[in-house]
């Protein structure tokens, strides 16, 4: 399926602007749907993920790497330090912006954008990433809930693009029967 995938990233960009009203259209449909069911929903939703984010290489983009804002816990802190073989002390002050972070009720998050901890398009520190990388792109649980964040992102993700470019025509025509 990947040649039917959109991946290059100005073209990502494009679509996802060209696409903005209809995702919009998408979200309230599924938004006041009184009778959908959330669990059905994110399973269905999971279904229609996994072989979009097999068929994307993230190596060969790194866009969220360069563009998000990371928010890191303490325990992201802790793990990365040791991998790194920093102290604490010296981790944070090299990496970690807690004004910034605690404005949104946040621990931390990465000093610099793109991030520092990105090689070329490959995490350095791969194994010991921030859970919220890890996570990243999440669809479930609460798809429909969290639709507004994942059509912004659509601009700069190749997998939350082809998500929901291929959810938009199955909830036109009726997502209850897929369920
Ligand atoms: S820690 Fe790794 S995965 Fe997370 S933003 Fe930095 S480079 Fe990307
Ligand atoms: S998660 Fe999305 S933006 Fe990040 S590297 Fe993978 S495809 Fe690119």
């Amino acid at each position: 399926m990947s040649d039917m995938l959109i991946t290059d990233l100005d073209t990502v960009a494009e679509v996802a602007k060209a696409h903005q009203d209809a995702f919009e259209v998408m979200r309230y449909m599924l938004q006041f749907d009184e009778d959908l069911d959330d669990t059905a929903l994110d399973a269905f939703i999971d279904r229609l993920a996994t072989p979009i984010v097999a068929a994307i290489d993230c190596t060969q983009c790194a866009n969220c790497c360069h563009n998000l804002t990371v928010y890191l816990t303490e325990d992201d802190s802790q793990r990365l330090g040791q991998h790194l073989g920093m102290t604490q002390v010296a981790f944070q002050a090299a990496y970690i912006d807690h004004e910034s972070a605690q404005a949104n009720d946040e621990w931390g998050c990465f000093k610099q954008q793109p991030c520092a901890l990105l090689k070329g398009k490959l995490c350095s520190v791969y194994d010991a990433r921030p859970d919220s990388c890890r996570r990243y792109p999440q669809f479930t649980p609460d798809f429909r809930w969290v639709l507004d964040d994942l059509i912004e992102g659509a601009a700069l993700c190749p997998i939350i693009l082809n998500l929901l470019l291929k959810l938009q025509p199955l909830v036109d025509a009726g997502i209850d029967k897929h369920l």
